[in-house]
């Protein structure tokens, strides 16, 4: 703190603007997708604010239209990292002592610039890279962003604030100091949001970062680093390097300054960094913050009171919005009997209705998954389902690859609840649902508890509050975002604090002070007024 007790602006969440025909964020937004589907770039590394370019290069493409080259990123060698972790800790003497209202303008100039001059252009991006709709745009690369910034900078002094008690003759304090050393954080390619977050939220409290996003988002991560710098992060702190992750991880893991990783991803991808961390502990200096979110196999539960318009609805936009490459997407439904029916019935009018291709088509609710490796993965998965007994396809399972990566929305009903596609995170716009006795309700909430080895977010779907009471209850640690009459997905920083438990990660709630608490590391300093300056206590006189 410098010379006052600052306050902050208070966060509030960003309002999603619609897109509707006619509007001019609808008409800016495509010319700006036009502008940059016309034009290629080349992105280097950004190494101490120096644009790296190693010759090493692979090409971006849109996952609706594949064999348009977007441009192409420039792919780190040993070196490179290496002089990344050397920067980010001569960057940390400077940025760890400058005082905190600093850095919270810079993050929240960053969240002004999406807002408003950067809004189509971040948007356009994660439209041509990651192929989101407008709508499913918006909500990550424009509004889950500026939240997270927001309301990270407001966490940040709620932390500052929170001070031990102290007495006339003794002042207590909790200074907040950033990790000793550096931060990596590993971001994954289905949101903007976070992939800008992970480092964000880290350098907002006093750290410096290496920051290695997706391949398959490195195109809408552009913008970001184009923002940070603009909004005045300072050479240094935010280090991005791009190529093979394994390298990379494991050169930066080998480090002995290495403080903290900031994950998400797949969970098989963040079990074996842990194991690494593991195996490397006794070079590191400290011991390193490690946090994961990580997969997902996120259910619906209805129970036999539950209307069955709002089931279907959950289901038809929690599983298939962005294809289901939400680490939230519901993939799993326990449907009873009596309402199947009338479940069925909708959501295979939802999906009759859907249009797919292109998200430059703003009538397209669905367009392509991410890439050819999770194309051929999902397509497996229907083909295993047309053959197998156990299960019927009753929407979809027709795909074709040959512009974009795209797939139906596809519906299996299974008679096993254990079915194959019940337990594995496919990460895809794919559903399983389970049909069950009504009079089974008890053993279906176990089952559900039971089958996956996830506990990302679940939802329950019912008109009767003891139900309701039982299910959340019975679910207690099956989810760490549970929702009651309404789909799994679209948490809203600052009011649903993001993470699960089990397989699905360290559950440091993402868009909360939890997760800023993580990277810091509290030293207390008692000062005593008046030193004694005797060592007897009174209990040794006579
Ligand atoms: P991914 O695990 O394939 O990749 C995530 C990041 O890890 C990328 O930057 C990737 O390059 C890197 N990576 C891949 N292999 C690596 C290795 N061996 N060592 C080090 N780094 C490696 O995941 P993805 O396909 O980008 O994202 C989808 C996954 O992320 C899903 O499992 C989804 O559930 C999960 N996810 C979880 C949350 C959450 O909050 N829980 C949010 C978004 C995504």
């Amino acid at each position: 703190m410098g010379k006052g007790f600052f306050q902050v602006p208070a966060a509030i969440n960003e309002p999603v603007k619609s897109y509707a025909p006619g509007t001019s964020e609808r008409e800016e937004v495509l010319a700006t997708y036009a502008s940059m589907y016309n034009s290629t770039i080349d992105i280097p590394l950004y190494i101490n604010g120096e644009e790296i370019k190693t010759g090493d290069t692979a090409v971006m493409t849109p996952p609706h239209d594949h064999q348009h080259v977007l441009g192409t990123y420039h792919k780190a060698e040993k070196q490179h990292i290496e002089k990344a972790i050397e920067t980010a800790l001569e960057a940390r003497k400077k940025w760890a002592n400058l005082n905190w209202e600093e850095r919270a303008a810079v993050f929240l100039k960053a969240a002004e610039l999406i807002a408003g001059p950067y809004r189509s252009k971040i948007n356009a991006a994660t439209m041509l890279a990651q192929s989101k709709n407008i709508f499913q745009a918006e909500i990550d690369a424009a509004c889950e962003f500026i939240d997270f910034l927001r309301f990270n900078v407001e966490f940040m002094t709620k932390i500052y604030e929170d001070q031990p008690d102290s007495t006339s003759d003794i002042w207590n304090r909790l200074e907040y100091r950033p990790l000793e050393g550096f931060v990596y954080a590993i971001t994954p390619f289905n949101f903007t949001a976070i992939s800008g977050n992970l480092p964000a939220s880290a350098a907002l409290m006093g750290n410096t970062v290496v920051w290695k996003p997706s391949d398959s988002q490195i195109y809408s991560a552009k913008v970001i680093v184009d923002i940070f710098k603009e909004a005045g992060v300072p050479d240094g702190v935010i280090n991005v390097v791009y190529g093979d992750p394994l390298m990379i991880t494991d050169t930066v893991l080998a480090s002995p300054d290495f403080a903290g990783i900031h994950f998400t991803g797949s969970t098989h991808v963040f079990k074996d960094i842990w194991a690494k961390i593991g195996a490397n502990i006794h070079t590191y200096k400290t011991y390193p913050r490690i946090v994961g979110e990580t997969g997902g196999k996120d259910f619906i539960i209805a129970h036999p009171s539950a209307n069955p318009k709002q089931v279907a609805t959950g289901i038809s936009r929690g599983a298939f919005e962005f294809q289901g490459q939400k680490c939230s997407a519901a993939s799993r439904a326990y449907i009873p009997k009596s309402i199947w029916g009338a479940v069925e019935k909708q959501v295979l009018e939802d999906i009759k209705s859907f249009k797919m291709g292109s998200p430059e088509d703003m009538s397209n609710f669905i367009t392509a998954v991410i890439h050819e490796r999770s194309f051929d993965n999902l397509v497996s998965y229907i083909e295993k389902a047309k053959k197998d007994t156990d299960a019927t396809i009753i929407a979809g399972g027709n795909y074709d690859k040959s512009k974009g990566y795209f797939i139906e929305p596809t519906v299996i009903v299974t008679k096993d609840p254990k079915y194959t596609t019940m337990c594995t995170e496919l990460f895809g716009p794919v559903i399983t649902i389970y049909v069950y006795d009504d009079k089974d309700w008890k053993t279906t909430l176990q089952l559900v508890d039971e089958t996956s080895d996830y506990a990302l977010t679940g939802a329950i779907f019912s008109t009767d509050r003891y139900a309701i009471n039982e299910a959340t209850e019975a679910l207690q640690n099956s989810a760490g975002n549970f929702y009651i009459n309404d789909k799994p997905t679209g948490a809203v920083v600052g009011q649903q604090p993001f993470g699960g438990a089990r397989a699905s990660g360290t559950n440091d709630k993402a868009g909360s002070y939890l997760n800023l608490l993580r990277w810091v590391s509290p030293r207390t300093i008692k000062e005593t007024f008046l030193s004694p300056s005797n060592y007897r206590y009174p209990f040794l006189g006579k």
